[in-house]
């Protein structure tokens, strides 16, 4: 893509309203749009990298047997009568009706829709395990909306929901679920910890919340920093292994000031493991059993064709969430980076240009059209405008690595530089091999 072709309205104010980096980023980069209060149009440089986000986390979901599927924004209010909910949600519920005077709803999220789904078409235990999961908007009328994307009212969810026979089957589905948060959070080149959480009005006795560490963060958060030395990798994809991983986890100090206790601090965290710092929840999953299956009436044949309501937990990320969360976790010195797996593009180039010489952008198209052959996702900045302009620009922007060609660059040599690095002169051919790997 061509800077100058791309729809990407840069400002040079910094916005006023935006009181943290991650929407001043967005806004000042163009990457999203308020239309109202907490409602917001994702333009194409931010749209592109919330959808890598998405596609990270549907690969995830996918590698443990989850099945996608798309659900509805709009709900009927009958299902949520049904499971005790309607009253009970209270005014984050968008309540509307249609010009039948129906009673309709905007999802804040889905436990009753999908309960009602399996219930009209699954009845035998031969059915269990299932995992469904689908990546939807959401609305919650959140009373104050805030730092941008990451409290609004309109957001982008993955939510999956599992069905199993009995307490026992549901942890292992639980289990699996905790596995694949850990590996796409890990994909997303974050640092995630998994604590163990109340449950608020989604219900239920087991919950862990995802948390990922930013100064900016909503939680106050104390933990070992032991915590991240455990890898999923280590652990083999079966029930026993999944169930140890957990209690790994569960071994290790990590709370949120609800919780907090210094004496407990002090005597299970050495001093020099210690990690207090604030972090945003990116993610939250519960297992809440016959919570919505038993009011709703969602029955299986167990073995001995005796009825019993489905076991089901509900696991949600905040896809939307999740790139201002990257911003906050990973902006450094006025500088973003955005992590390689989710960038917008692979690589920027960046020749130095005026009204006289051009020479410098042919051969960046050159090198551009070369690239594209090998599938690498190029930015050529083509704009006219003064080299340390367009260097302040594209640290806002964060692409990873650039290609500049100016005064340092002699025949087939440019420069090359990952962000927030030193820069080396390299040959066009090692330079594709560097952005291959
Ligand atoms: P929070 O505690 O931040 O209000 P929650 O516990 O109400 O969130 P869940 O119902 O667990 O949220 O929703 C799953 C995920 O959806 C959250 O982990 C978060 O990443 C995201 N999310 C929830 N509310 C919002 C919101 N208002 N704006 C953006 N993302 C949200
Ligand atoms: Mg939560």
């Amino acid at each position: 893509m061509y800077l100058s072709k791309l729809f990407i309205p840069i400002t040079k104010d910094l916005p006023t309203e935006a009181k943290i980096k991650s929407h001043q980023l967005m806004l000042r980069t163009g990457m999203i749009k308020q239309s109202s209060a907490g409602i917001y149009s994702w333009l194409p440089l931010g749209y592109k990298i919330m959808k890598k986000i998405e596609q990270i986390v549907r690969e995830e979901q996918n590698s443990i047997g989850a099945q996608e599927m798309l659900m509805p924004t709009i709900q009927s209010s009958e299902i949520w009568k049904e499971s005790g909910r309607y009253d009970d949600y209270g005014e984050e519920m968008l309540r509307i009706q249609d010009r039948q005077g129906r009673e309709m709803l905007y999802g804040p999220t889905n436990e009753e829709l999908i309960t009602d789904v399996f219930r009209s078409s699954v009845k035998s235990y031969k059915s269990l395990p299932q995992i469904l999961y689908h990546i939807q908007w959401k609305f919650r009328d959140e009373i104050r909306p805030r730092f941008g994307v990451m409290r609004c009212k309109e957001f982008y969810m993955k939510d999956a929901y599992s069905f199993d026979l009995s307490d026992e089957e549901a942890k292992k589905s639980y289990n699996k679920m905790f596995y694949s948060y850990l590996k796409t959070f890990n994909r997303l080149d974050l640092k995630a910890i998994p604590m163990a959480a109340d449950t608020g009005p989604i219900g239920g006795d087991l919950s862990h919340e995802f948390v990922i560490l930013a100064e900016t963060g909503e939680s106050k958060i104390y933990a070992d920093k032991n915590i991240f030395e455990i890898d999923p990798d280590r652990y083999k994809f079966d029930d026993l292994s999944l169930k140890k991983m957990r209690e790994d986890f569960t071994r290790i100090y990590a709370v949120t000031d609800e919780k907090f206790k210094k004496e407990d601090f002090n005597k299970f965290v050495k001093k020099e493991d210690q990690i207090t710092t604030k972090g945003i929840e990116v993610g939250h999953i519960f297992y809440f059993s016959d919570k919505y299956s038993k009011p709703m009436n969602c029955l299986i044949d167990d073995k001995d064709g005796k009825k019993t309501s489905v076991k089901m937990g509900s696991y949600g990320i905040g896809v939307s969430r999740l790139v201002g969360a990257i911003i906050e976790a990973k902006y450094n010195n006025d500088v973003m980076k955005w992590p390689k797996s989710i960038s917008p593009f692979d690589v920027v180039i960046i020749p130095s240009i005026s009204k006289n010489n051009k020479e410098n952008l042919h051969k960046a198209e050159k090198i551009y059209q070369e690239l594209k052959k090998q599938n690498i996702d190029a930015l050529l900045d083509d704009v006219d405008e003064n080299m340390s302009n367009k260097f302040k620009k594209h640290d806002l922007i964060g692409v990873p690595y650039q290609i500049i060609i100016g005064s340092k660059s002699v025949a087939d040599n440019f420069e090359f530089k990952e962000l927030n690095s030193q820069s080396e002169i390299l040959s066009l051919e090692k330079i594709k091999l560097k952005l291959k790997n």
